[in-house]
């Protein structure tokens, strides 16, 4: 496969470089990057549309939700009536007004989520930090701008194009933790309730969970995300896949490839979730 000037630029931006590269000088590293290679090329080769939308996976209601057997945290509030029965417009309006917990204090504004409101994908990332807390909008400070790498080297976007294509970003709390401190257990139970929603509506065919406080709120896990990625976890019937948090990336270089594989495993997912 021949690689298009700005694919090329997304892997080498994800540190992954291209095999043969004229800077490789290693066999065995030649060979482990041409491997990262062909999974990249696989992964960047879409399924036909048709063959996508086959069998997607059905998501159960919030009523489902609210009576589903999962485990809930001895601090977690459960969806109120109100909230599970809530259309966009609603959800959003009560985001807006939320005083549940102390976040509420010293935010400029609430973070809802930005994208395609039927998107195949769902990214969930962390908490706002300065930067979204004063545009609004989920990811657009430095670790947005590696988020956006990430997707477009998959094919993906934010901006608007067809479900398939555009994602949907929402965070795990809605409010900006003061000083970018991180957010604290009933801070991120008070708030689950607007993501679990989120997501009811969104119904996803594979959700891309960022980082531990993503992984802690979807998947009731505590363990580290090196622990929990490379595998296809399910979130309430929707294929669940864990990677590290951008800004983790950001400062940890070695692991942006891992992160690519991760990627590539949430594209082969959704390929085999919606059809052959
Ligand atoms: N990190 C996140 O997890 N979310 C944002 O919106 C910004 C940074």
């Amino acid at each position: 496969m021949r690689w298009t000037d700005r694919q090329r630029a997304m892997l080498l931006e994800m540190g992954i470089r291209l095999w043969p590269d004229a800077t490789s000088n290693g066999a065995s590293e030649a060979a482990e990057t041409q491997l990262e290679v062909k999974s990249a090329q696989h992964a960047l080769t879409p399924p036909p549309e048709q063959e996508r939308s086959a069998t997607a996976v059905v998501l159960p209601t919030a009523a489902d939700l609210q009576q589903a057997p999962v485990p809930v945290r001895d601090d977690a509030v459960p969806i109120s009536s109100g909230l599970s029965a809530m259309d966009w417009p609603e959800l959003q309006v009560a985001v807006s007004r939320c005083t549940a917990c102390r976040l509420c204090e010293a935010r400029r504004q609430t973070v809802f989520g930005v994208g395609n409101r039927r998107a195949h994908w769902m990214i969930v990332g962390e908490a706002p930090g300065e930067q979204e807390d004063l545009a609004g909008e989920p990811f657009v400070g430095k670790s947005g701008q590696l988020l956006d790498n990430m997707l477009r080297a998959i094919q993906l976007t934010r901006d608007e194009a067809a479900p398939q294509r555009q994602v949907y970003i929402a965070n795990t709390v809605k409010c900006r933790p003061p000083g970018n401190r991180n957010p604290q257990p009933d801070e991120l139970a008070r708030c689950e309730p607007y993501l679990i929603r989120q997501l009811d509506l969104v119904r996803p065919r594979i959700i891309l969970a960022m980082g531990r406080f993503a992984v802690q709120s979807l998947l009731r896990s505590s363990e580290p995300i090196g622990k929990l990625r490379g595998r296809v976890h399910d979130y309430r019937g929707v294929p669940l896949i864990v990677t590290y948090h951008p800004a983790y990336l950001l400062r940890n270089l070695p692991d942006k490839a891992r992160a690519w594989d991760d990627l590539c495993l949430a594209v082969e997912t959704v390929k085999t979730c919606t059809g052959p």
